[in-house]
């Protein structure tokens, strides 16, 4: 039904804009963590999320928002289904949701440690890598705090410049 087909495509793109509770400056089509929206026969929208850091509690707030902006836009009849497998990777933020973080002084996170669904690879001495400074650039910098405001954060430092920095670690 062409009906239902573009409905669907304006659904989701209203999922798409809801802001992330804990980076607000991405949404949650800039997560990634947005993985469908259709429309059923009787009209009942369902987007399907999956939760980004487990235990995050942004996930109720994430589910809370996007029904609630579906609702706002005319559609009274809104499921929201949660997704677990795959389990969600840093990985899946956008090119542009990693340009938005730095340009908040958030440096994104690197590549995932491990490949969805594939084996996780044996590391015998702790991963030593480097952060670049959001704001200059430098690769000099250290992990003050393992845990920032929120649980997806670290806390960081830029010796270049001398300015903290959040950063989002990677899963
Ligand atoms: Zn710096």
């Amino acid at each position: 039904m062409v009906t239902t087909l573009l409905d669907a495509r304006r659904a989701r793109h209203i999922a798409e804009q809801v802001p992330d509770p804990e980076l607000p400056m991405l949404t949650l089509a800039d997560l990634g963590v947005l993985r469908g929206v259709e429309v059923t026969d009787d009209g009942t929208v369902v987007a399907r999320l999956t939760p980004t850091y487990s235990g995050c509690p942004a996930m109720a707030e994430m589910r809370a928002g996007v029904a609630a902006r579906l609702r706002e836009a005319g559609y009274s009849r809104v499921e929201i289904r949660t997704e677990l497998d795959p389990p969600w990777s840093s990985d899946w933020i956008t090119p542009a949701g990693r340009r938005k973080l730095a340009e908040h002084g958030i440096a994104p996170p690197g590549a995932a440690p491990r490949s969805a669904g594939g084996p996780v690879p044996l590391v015998l001495s702790p991963t030593r890598h480097t952060v670049p400074c959001p704001r200059c650039g430098s690769a000099d910098t250290e992990e003050t705090s393992r845990f920032a405001a929120t649980s997806c954060k670290a806390l960081w430092r830029c010796r270049a410049c001398r300015e903290p920095f959040e950063y989002v670690k990677e899963i």
